[in-house]
């Protein structure tokens, strides 16, 4: 569990793969975009538009959690939306690898 970020209260370390726990604890000490991001409307992140959601995968990339976040998306090739900076389609691809 090294890839744990610090931020994550010892509560939650056993189970950081609770990605909306994982995003709360983390949202209280810093940024993460699709939850507390400036500037940036959340409904990118499971928008219908090609152009909103590829904006929403290039927040990502400043997330604190981006690397747990993607790895639950991969797990989850159905889930809606954007993971850690990767649309359906890309987390299908990877998930098949
Ligand atoms: S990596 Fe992207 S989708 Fe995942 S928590 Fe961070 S901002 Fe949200």
């Amino acid at each position: 569990m090294s890839n744990v970020p610090q931020v994550i209260p010892d509560a939650l370390r056993h189970d950081w793969r609770n990605l909306a726990d994982l995003i709360e604890a983390t949202a209280h000490r810093q940024v993460v975009p699709c939850f507390n991001g400036r500037d940036v409307s959340h409904a990118w992140w499971t928008s219908d538009n090609a152009s909103e959601r590829k904006e929403a995968a290039r927040e990502c990339g400043t997330c604190p959690i981006v690397n747990q976040c993607r790895q639950y998306g991969i797990d989850r090739p159905k889930e809606v939306g954007v993971y850690g900076g990767l649309t359906e389609s890309e987390r299908t691809k990877e998930a098949k690898r």
